[in-house]
Formats: C-alpha cells, sequence, structure tokens
C-alpha cells in the first residue's frame, strides 16, 4: 500500500509547489523507489480542457485523453511516469460525480453535505491505484484558506486520520519575504500560513521555505520553534537558475531525506543522482546556442506553450546548446514580407494552435523555412499550414485551407475555402476520441490521447525514432485529407506517417530539405529531460547545424 504525501501551499500562490513535488518524486525514484504525482484543484470547472491558455496555461493530454493541467507535465518530465486521467481533479469534477449520483438515486433521498459526501468522493479518488506504488504524491492546488479549497483539506486530515499512524506526511510550501528595510527574511507569513492549517487540523511535518536568500540559522529555528516542524524538516527553496537543478538543490537541502524521516524509514538507499548531474552540466556549459522562432498565436504567456518550452530545452540538452526560443505572433506578418521578424533564426516552430486568426503568417513562415534550407517543425497547426502551404505554392492549389477557417470566413460573409486539405472527418469517431467542451471548439469532437502511426521505413522521423511503429498524443479536430497525397508527394513532401489504418496522415517530411517536419500530434509532451524527444532532438540538432553554416 502506497505511503502518502500531501503537498500543499499557504501565504501566495505560484511557489512552485508543481515542480517541488516532482522534484521530490525524482528523488524518491533516484532511491529506488516507485512513485505517483497526482493533482488536485480547488476551482470549479469540471476539466482544464475548457479554461483559457491565458489564464491556465497550457491545456496537457494524458496518453488516455484526458485533459489536465500544466503541473501534470511538469510530473511526467521529472519522474517519466506517464499521467492518467485519475491523477487530476478539480472541484468542479468532484461535485459534479456527486450531483450525478444525487440524480440518479445513489444517495437514497438522504442530505447531501460536504462532510462526508464530497470529502469522500475526494477520498475515494485519493485511493485509485494505492497498491501500484511506493509513494503517492498529491498536491492540492491554491493556497491553504481558500475557500474552494477547504474540501480538499478536510478530505486528506480524515485520510490521515483514518489511515495506520505513519502513512500520510504533510508537507507546505511557504514564501520567506525579504525586507530591505530591515535586511531581514521575515517569518511571520509562514507562521500564520501554518496556523491556518492547524487551524483545520493539520500539522505539517515538512516546511519547504521559498526565498531569496539562504536562511540563517536563527531564522530556521524561529520557524522550527513557532511552526511545530523539527529544524531539518524546515527546507530552503532557493531560486532556480533551471528547474531541472531541483532534484539536486532540494537533495542538497535534505527534502528527501526528511520525507523519509518523517515517515520513519531508515536504512533508505542514497539516491542516485549521476543522472540529473549530467543535465545540469549540460544546461550551464553549452557548446553554443541556436535560436528558435516560435510562430504562434498565444505568445503572450509562455505558459500556454510549457511542454513545448521545456522540449526544446530537452533537444538542447541532447545537443548540448542552448536553446534560445523567441515567441513570435504570427499575425504580425498575415499581409507584409516576415523577412524582419524571421531572418537570423536557426530554426522555425509553428506551434498548435485553433481558429484562423494568424495562420496565414504562419504559413508564410512555412514558406520561409522551405524556401531556405531553415529547420522547421510543425506540430499540429503546423503541420496542417505546412500541408496548406505545398499545397499552394508547390501544387498550385490556390484555394487550399483549412475548413477551421469557415466558420470566421461566414460570419465575414465570405465564401468557404474552396480546396479543404484541412477538414473534420465525422464519423471515423473511436478511440479515444471525446466530446470536449474546448473553448474554440465548443463541444466540438477532439481526438485525444494516445494513437499509434506506422512510419514509412527509411524516412528521417523512422530513423530519429528508431522504430516504425510509434504512439503519440493528439488534440485536435480536423485532419489532413489523405487524398491529396499523391499530388503533394509530387513536389516533395513525403507522408512518412499514417495511422495504422492508412487513413490519417500523421507524419509529413520534405525530401531534399535538411529538416522539414510536421506531425499531427504533441511530441513536447512526452520529452522529458532525461529522455529527450527524438524530434526535438533532431530539429535542434538541425538548427545546430544551420547555425554553424551562417
Ligand atoms: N486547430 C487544429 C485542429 O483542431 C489544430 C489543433 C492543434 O494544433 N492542437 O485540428
Amino acid at each position: 500500500m502506497a505511503r502518502y504525501i500531501f503537498v500543499t501551499g499557504g501565504v501566495v500562490s505560484s511557489l512552485g509547489k508543481g515542480l517541488t513535488a516532482a522534484a521530490l518524486g525524482a528523488l524518491l525514484q533516484a532511491r529506488g523507489y516507485s512513485v505517483r504525482l497526482r493533482k488536485l484543484d480547488p476551482y470549479l470547472n469540471v476539466d482544464p480542457g475548457t479554461m483559457s491558455p491565458f489564464e491556465h496555461g497550457e491545456v496537457f493530454v494524458t496518453d488516455d485523453g484526458a485533459e489536465t493541467d500544466l503541473d501534470l507535465g511538469h510530473y511526467e518530465r521529472f519522474t517519466g511516469v506517464a499521467a492518467r486521467r485519475t491523477d487530476s481533479v478539480s472541484s468542479g469534477r468532484i461535485y459534479s460525480d456527486v450531483l450525478e449520483r444525487e440524480r440518479r438515486g445513489d444517495y437514497l433521498g438522504r442530505t447531501i453535505q460536504v462532510i462526508p459526501h464530497v470529502t469522500d468522493a475526494i477520498k475515494d479518488f485519493l485511493r485509485i491505484g494505492e497498491d501500484e506504488v511506493d509513494f503517492m504524491l498529491c498536491e492540492i492546488g491554491g493556497t491553504v484558506g481558500d475557500i474552494e479549497g477547504l474540501p480538499f483539506f478536510e478530505a486528506i486530515r480524515q485520510f490521515d486520520n483514518e489511515r495506520p499512524r505513519g502513512e500520510c506526511v504533510f508537507m507546505h510550501l511557504t514564501l520567506l519575504p525579504y525586507v530591505k528595510a530591515a535586511g531581514e527574511l521575515k517569518t511571520k507569513p509562514t507562521q500564520h500560513s501554518v496556523k491556518e492549517l492547524r487551524s483545520i487540523g493539520i500539522q505539517p511535518d515538512i516546511l519547504v521555505c521559498r526565498s531569496e536568500y539562504e536562511i540563517p540559522e536563527k531564522e530556521r529555528e524561529k520557524i522550527a520553534r513557532f511552526c511545530n516542524v523539527r529544524p531539518d524538516a524546515v527546507i530552503a527553496a532557493l531560486d532556480l537558475a533551471s528547474i531541472y537543478e531541483a532534484p539536486l538543490k532540494m537533495h542538497e537541502e535534505g527534502l528527501d531525506h526528511a520525507v523519509l524521516e518523517a515517515f520513519g524509514i531508515t536504512g533508505a538507499p542514497a539516491p542516485k543522482l549521476d543522472a540529473w548531474q549530467d543535465i545540469v552540466d549540460r544546461i550551464h556549459n553549452p557548446d553554443g546556442e541556436v535560436r528558435i522562432a516560435v510562430v504562434g498565436k498565444y505568445t503572450q504567456l509562455e505558459d500556454a506553450y510549457k511542454s513545448l518550452a521545456e522540449a526544446l530545452t530537452h533537444g538542447g540538452i541532447a545537443n548540448r546548446v542552448r536553446v534560445r526560443a523567441e515567441w513570435i505572433d504570427s499575425s504580425i506578418f498575415e499581409k507584409e514580407n516576415p523577412a524582419p521578424h524571421l531572418d537570423g533564426f536557426n530554426g522555425i516552430l509553428v506551434p498548435g494552435g485553433f481558429g484562423e486568426r494568424g495562420a496565414e503568417g504562419k504559413i508564410r513562415a512555412a514558406t520561409w523555412a522551405r524556401e531556405r534550407g531553415i529547420p522547421y517543425f510543425g506540430i499540429c497547426l503546423g503541420m496542417q499550414m505546412a500541408v496548406v502551404e505545398a499545397a499552394r505554392n508547390c501544387v498550385g492549389l490556390t484555394g487550399a485551407g483549412s475548413e477551421e477557417w469557415n466558420e470566421d470566413r461566414a460570419e465575414r460573409g465570405e465564401d468557404p475555402v474552396s480546396e479543404p486539405l484541412v477538414y473534420f472527418m465525422p464519423g471515423w469517431v473511436q478511440g479515444n476520441a471525446t466530446v470536449s467542451g474546448d473553448r474554440d471548439n465548443k463541444g466540438a469532437t477532439m481526438r485525444l490521447g494516445a494513437f499509434e502511426a506506422s512510419l514509412r521505413e527509411g524516412s528521417l522521423v523512422a530513423d530519429a525514432y528508431g522504430t516504425t511503429t510509434i504512439s503519440e498524443r493528439h488534440r485536435h479536430r480536423f485532419e489532413v485529407d489523405i487524398s491529396y497525397r499523391e499530388q503533394l508527394e509530387k513536389t516533395g513532401l513525403t507522408f512518412s506517417g499514417l495511422s495504422p489504418d492508412g487513413r490519417l496522415p500523421e507524419i509529413v517530411e520534405r525530401h531534399g530539405h535538411p529538416w522539414f517536419v510536421g506531425v499531427q500530434f504533441h511530441p513536447e509532451l512526452k520529452s522529458k529531460p532525461l529522455e529527450p524527444h527524438p524530434l526535438f532532438v533532431g530539429f535542434v540538432k538541425a538548427a545546430k547545424d544551420q547555425s554553424r553554416l551562417v
């Protein structure tokens, strides 16, 4: 049966709870334990798929097709454990399940209350898969004291009380603000936060204190005394130059040691951290730098493309170069020459996206890369735009476009796309395809989660993956129409990856170009620092080769 580590936060949000939990997961793995990480989010949205990426960051998709919070991406990147639908839950989901059961009559007409009905539902969720791992790390979103979060805190308190002693550990993250005038780190907000936690019956075992400076011994003792934790369970979390330093730094601070001690585990093997040391060394001592233009739509908020930014970093780690990604809004060169915006980049990446806005700019970016032999990586929408580009400029189908644009065109009183190379395929719906309430596709059917693809022997992608059967995660509504294959292949755009039934184009690549690849799926979701995704490794390598040419 798993031991549970509950991770909560106080004082302010954005302290890096997810990252700390993920780093702790990696440290426990490095000591030979198995882990699973889980996120409980207090918001009332039923799932994060419907939330704006501006507000909430990217939607992370799991193999089993769940649209989840971006923290699950951190968990996967640090531990390599593939997240599942049952690793993420929101208050909205819990309430909606409870209410559905009530409507079905499962509660036999009894009064439905937060305690015990909602808290029981939360505890049932926590127990899923408890026999599979040594440690289950559960992060509670938000900060202690948030109204929506209360049922979660109450549930974890009950959970601890109902299990044999010593099976749950509470870890609380806080902030130690530095007050310049006093020249001191202040412990009072931490004390208040712990007081709040204790008032709902939870005594933290470990405090992780975010701070800009080392915590002086005197302050550490003060925190320990006032918060009723052991001094060596007060862990400093200083700002890091790279998030991938977190496992090493947290280990130096004694986090994994404190956690094992809190469980009363003695004699655990020392962690093997060579792989993390190598990564940090590669990050800090690169052989050079490549510049990648990420031509997208949600460019104001990097969190909207969190996994993508990380996957580029991983590609850099594998090639020992620093990847400088610059985010460019494609709508700025919809009608004009993109040269002033794209000149000087060693690679162009067009990421996933929705809607028509900026599409023409993305097509121009693909033309730019194709004509100049600049490495091009098109992801999901980026593949669709590369196909439209080739159809228009290589095949001569000037009306080539995506059916996705038709709604906007109708609103503007314009004709629909005459040559819909990218189209909605009704009727094929199968496997993990589910109805999503996605903001841009409003209840449309999306292809979500992992699907297999077969790669053409000898293709660039088959060489990169080292296999001809792959599984990758999808999140899109439209598909490239396979009936245009022959025309496009004649111009050098090869369909090198197809769904196993041969009906859906999954990958295109350009023959005779140094590196031009479009994929219908999201490879960034599966890239990890310890296991960089082969396509990001290949793309960054091509960009590195390109940078040596100029
Ligand atoms: N908007 C496109 C579609 O729905 C691409 C989606 C994406 O890039 N994730 O097919």
